[in-house]
């Protein structure tokens, strides 16, 4: 049986669970999809051959669910999970997933792993709900069956010890126009390990990267969405397009900076010069990050120190009130957990 872990040394990495769910598909068949079903945690059999080795045939997704001093316990914004899930599947030439078993199945893995909730205040639950093509196929092929596993972790900060984060501009592009950066595929990850080591190395947590063509327009981080706030009291971020994940962590900060904050917000190309020359506060958002202030942004020669946070910290409070039930949902972003208790 997998052990409880110390609540109060919550790191964000694995820690086993018991239940998973596993749904399987087929091209083709009607519905594609079946029903799914939980099990035990554990290893999954797997062709040799299957499509998503070889050929990157895999999609995810990130999302919390989180115990709040009520004792109740809230997923985040599931739905909007669930249709990133099913438009990345289908980049990917992968059929959509059902929104409402997507939904169901999170809750399921929830409530079957509830010993591993963290306490109120303690951590968070992260699922981690993944799209693979399994067919065995040998060349580039369209794989016509798909298996969809989710599990989860309780999990705690992102950057342990660290309000803010130092990124580091690389000229290399996570994602090119026509790609799949919009796209949450497992093949846009691993190429960012090294790039994310050699800034740590020096000195930095992430990169922040720029637009594919050269134009210097900023991007996003290896796993976040990038805002910087200017003087005049825009708040700007780069607007969605092939080469930025919507990150639903994103549109929440942007919508509770507009209708509760009541910010300027702006979706716009925003030049990293401009960032570098005028930028007051930056601050990186997603489900991991949370939101983080970005308390340097270096270019080679050039690393800019930002002003302590304002903003970044305000809109940060209110997130995680509403994700934890502190405070009132008013876009009806959590979706209740069915417990045993409640
Ligand atoms: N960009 C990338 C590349 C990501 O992997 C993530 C994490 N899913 C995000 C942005 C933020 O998305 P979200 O707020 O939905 O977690």
């Amino acid at each position: 049986m997998a052990e409880i872990p110390d609540w109060d040394k919550l790191t964000f990495r694995f820690y086993p669970t018991e239940w998973m769910y596993r749904a399987f598909g087929e091209a083709g068949r009607d519905p594609i999809w079946d029903e799914g079903r939980f099990i035990p945690f554990g290893e999954i059999p797997v062709s040799p051959a299957a499509a998503f080795l070889s050929y990157g045939y895999s999609v995810f997704e990130g999302l919390k669910a989180e115990r709040g001093a009520d004792g109740r316990i809230r997923l985040f914004r599931p739905r909007d999970n669930a249709a990133r899930f099913s438009r990345s599947a289908e980049r990917l030439a992968m059929p959509a997933f059902p929104e409402e078993t997507f939904v169901r199945a999170c809750g399921g893995i929830v409530a079957r792993n509830i010993r591993f909730l963290p306490p109120a205040g303690k951590g968070t639950f992260y699922l981690r709900p993944m799209m693979h093509g399994t067919e065995p196929v040998l060349g580039v092929a369209r794989a016509n069956e798909f298996a969809v596993t989710i599990y989860g972790s309780p999990v705690g900060d992102y950057f342990t010890g660290k309000d803010g984060v130092r990124l580091q501009i690389v000229r290399l592009a996570r994602a090119a126009p026509g790609g799949t950066g919009g796209a949450k595929a497992a093949g846009n990850y691993a190429g960012t390990i090294r790039l994310r080591d050699a800034a740590r190395a020096a000195g930095f947590d992430d990169v922040l990267f720029l637009d594919a063509a050269g134009k210097g327009l900023v991007g996003e981080t290896s796993g976040s969405n990038f805002f910087c706030l200017f003087e005049d009291g825009e708040l700007a971020t780069p607007p969605l397009d092939d080469t930025i994940l919507a990150g639903i962590t994103r549109d929440s900060a942007i919508r509770i900076a507009r209708d509760i904050l009541g910010v300027r917000v702006v979706e716009r190309p925003l030049p990293i010069d401009e960032v570098l020359d005028r930028g007051r506060e930056a601050f990186c958002t997603g489900t991991g990050w949370t939101v983080r202030p970005v308390t340097a942004i270096g270019a080679g020669e050039r690393t800019r120190a930002l002003a302590a946070p304002d903003l970044a910290p305000r809109i940060r409070e209110m997130l995680r009130g509403i994700q934890s039930g502190a405070r009132p949902d008013p876009f009806g972003w959590t979706v209740e957990v069915a417990t045993p208790r409640s």
